[in-house]
């Protein structure tokens, strides 16, 4: 963890005149603060990222500041960014010019830069931009509000970064984001918890919803060579089992019925809790003093002890501690513990549907695919990325599987799970594709008919494997006319699939009037396919702004979160179109 930085601020010029450093605190010092304070998040990047942020945002909520609308009306402006894309540094730097001057003057305005470029880039940001306040790294997110008022209180920035450093544990490199999770598990709360308090849902969540994300785990174990996110990510940490039961039950009581679990790698999920049990010799080892006898008693021996009954999720929590000993005493490889979460969400009577993103096509393991199968609430959905159909250029990629293997287990997965829809992410030009490489690529997303396609023209991230392969770079205008061929490929896999669809009645979940053409409204399939629909009304008289009713008989008009039945009309590559039956 980094200390307190102070403020190296470059001031900036006002007519010509550079003023001192000491005015510009003073002037921030002498302006009290009485309004409530407002926060604006900026997000760059993925799903996980957009988790973080409303994270972030729900913990400024609890610490009395209020959403702003835009960043111009914002007392703190967050910047949650992410290095996976081109540019991310450029774009960050010129959002953050933008505020330079308020950055500097305004002393009730404070800026944070937080996410990957964070974790990555850290004091070298203050270097660029000495107004930043807050400098906060992917794995302390919980910190904001205290970091925030440590700022202001010195009056400098503050920079704190939690590291992955390696420390030898019984003659094996350990590392300390796990050494942290196994205290926390077995309640010693000397180390900071910084990474799992980080993954923690708000306890007082103030945004009432429908749908939310939960992550699962951070970090990632793998090593693809275009992929910065373990760098800056570190490695694997999963929440512990018991508390995403607990929170999801949270979840259900207050009005959420869709749950998506996030994860870089979501499907090796609890590997490293298997991990761990094995080193400290099994999993009695982790319940402590009257919690080790509630898990071996009875329920009514545990009332007897504490007074109530242990809740359901405790209960599983234990259950799941001890089936990782059997892992333990066979002396079999440490097992992800996904299929097993995926059950234990399944049987949460409120939660209607349960979708994950993203897993890794190496670790879609049999019983993963079996409990998606025979979970109700698990949607028929797969994103399932491919990144290449040669064998060549997995291999260069480090991918851990071939075409053959992908497509087996996608194969499975199909003959298991009925109207599976299917999706993938690509990338187009990695160092060293030929054509023929890339031939391959086309006849296996032929092939294979996805719903649809994230395609991503390789660009190198610093710190890369695939960035020191310069040599082996592709020319510009070949990637153009690939990612060309690609799309095509995609969009005409995604029209049919989604043609296929037309005439049959669909549940969807309502988000509410389409943001394009608000004479719409949208939902979700359990497929997760984008419909736009009308209501059928009584009469022509009625309207979406007076309705009187519908021929359903509603008395209200769609409102997002309600599940109803629509009947497809037409299609397109990106949509559906319907209309409510
Ligand atoms: S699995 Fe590969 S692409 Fe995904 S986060 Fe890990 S290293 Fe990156």
């Amino acid at each position: 963890m980094e200390g307190v930085k102070v403020k190296t601020a470059k001031l900036p010029r006002v007519n010509g005149d550079e003023p001192a450093k000491e005015d510009v605190t003073e002037s921030k010092r002498s302006t009290g603060q009485t309004a409530t304070r407002r926060y604006y998040v900026k997000t760059f990047g993925c799903q996980m990222n957009e988790h973080d942020s409303e994270k972030l945002g729900e913990a400024l909520l609890s610490d009395g500041l209020s959403p702003a609308e835009d960043i111009d009306q914002a007392d703190v402006v967050i910047f949650n960014t992410c290095c996976i894309r081109e540019n991310a540094d450029n774009k960050l730097y010129g959002h953050l010019g933008n505020l330079r001057e308020r950055g500097l003057l305004d002393p009730n305005f404070q800026v944070v830069v937080a996410g990957c470029l964070a974790q990555r880039d850290r004091e070298d940001l203050l270097k660029r931009a000495p107004y930043i306040d807050v400098v906060l790294g992917t794995n302390n997110t919980s910190r904001i509000a205290d970091l925030l008022r440590k700022a202001q209180e010195s009056q400098a920035s503050v920079v704190e970064v939690l590291d992955y450093e390696k420390e030898s544990d019984d003659g094996e490199f350990f590392d300390i984001t796990r050494k942290l999770w196994m205290e926390s598990q077995r309640g010693q709360e000397s180390g900071e918890n910084l990474v799992t308090n980080s993954m923690d849902l708000p306890e007082n969540p103030t945004t009432p919803r429908h749908s939310a994300f939960i992550t699962i785990q951070a970090g990632c174990d793998n090593s693809c060579a275009f992929c910065i996110v373990p760098s800056v990510r570190g490695p694997e940490v999963s929440v512990a089992f018991g508390k995403l039961i607990d929170d999801v039950n949270r979840l259900a009581e207050s009005g959420v019925t869709e749950i998506t679990l996030l994860g870089q790698n979501v499907n090796s999920y609890g590997r490293d809790i298997t991990v761990a049990l094995r080193r400290i010799g099994g999993s009695d080892n982790l319940l402590l003093g009257s919690e080790k006898d509630n898990a071996q008693a009875s329920d009514s021996d545990v009332k007897a002890t504490t007074g109530q009954l242990l809740s359901a999720a405790s209960r599983i929590d234990y259950e799941r501690y001890l089936a990782g000993s059997r892992w333990v005493s066979e002396s079999r490889r440490p097992q992800p513990l996904f299929a097993d979460l995926l059950r234990a969400i399944g049987e949460i009577d409120k939660i209607k549907r349960v979708r994950f993103t993203s897993p890794h096509p190496k670790d879609l393991r049999p019983e993963t695919i079996e409990a998606m199968a025979q979970t109700p609430s698990v949607c028929e959905q797969l994103h399932l990325p491919l990144q290449s159909g040669s064998d060549a250029v997995l291999k260069a990629m480090r991918r851990g599987y071939n075409a053959e293997t992908y497509l087996r287990r996608l194969e499975s997965a199909r003959l298991a799970i009925k109207d599976l829809a299917v999706t993938t992410d690509l990338i187009v030009g990695f160092p060293g594709e030929s054509e023929k490489d890339f031939l391959l690529t086309l006849d296996l997303v032929a092939e294979i008919g996805f719903d649809s396609a994230y395609i991503f023209i390789f660009s190198p991230r610093k710190g890369t494997r695939a960035a020191e392969m310069a040599s082996e770079f592709i020319d510009e205008e070949v990637i153009a006319d690939r990612f060309a061929r690609l799309n095509a490929v995609i969009e005409r896999s995604a029209l049919a699939k989604n043609l296929s669809r037309v005439n049959k009645v669909e549940e969807i979940l309502v988000e509410g009037l389409s943001k394009k053409d608000s004479s719409y409204f949208t939902g979700r399939t359990r497929q997760g396919k984008l419909v736009h629909f009308t209501p059928r009304y009584e009469s022509a008289s009625n309207t979406l702004e007076s309705p009187k009713a519908f021929t359903t008989g509603s008395s209200h008009m769609p409102t997002a979160g309600d599940y109803l039945s629509v009947k497809i009309t037409s299609a397109a590559p990106h949509h559906l179109f319907g209309e409510l039956i």
